[in-house]
């Protein structure tokens, strides 16, 4: 009989695509968040698109960034089965404007979770 406590579970590693992709592949590489940012105007936007909101060009790069910043929103998700982004806080102990801080953790060649830590 097979010990339930000897059992390893995989945690289920996301297979980013298109834009997603390319973000992942910045952090993965460097070990930073990245936002995209319009070449053209000069707008940060996050999650990343194919075209800006502001001037409507298809130019744009990856640019890292501190991870600094705060809570401008969240959602809890009761039937999950990965904790999602954020660390070192029950969700009920977050509130908006709290300051956080965003790192990454590579996993694989192509993904890195995302991490919120509320500091
Ligand atoms: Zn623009």
């Amino acid at each position: 009989m097979s010990d339930p406590q000897q059992k390893s579970f995989k945690k289920y590693i996301p297979n980013p695509e298109g834009l997603n992709l390319e973000l992942h592949l910045k952090a993965v590489e460097t070990g930073l968040l990245h936002i995209q940012r319009c070449l053209s105007c000069d707008k940060a936007r996050q999650p990343p698109r194919y075209y800006c909101s502001a001037c409507f060009s298809s130019e744009y790069e990856f640019v890292p960034v501190s991870g600094e910043g705060f809570m401008y929103s969240f959602a809890i998700n009761h039937f999950t089965v990965d904790r999602a982004w954020l660390r070192n806080a029950e969700p009920e102990d977050v509130n908006l404007g709290d300051p956080v801080l965003v790192s990454v953790e590579p996993r694989g060649e192509e993904f890195a979770f995302i991490w919120v830590d509320k500091i």
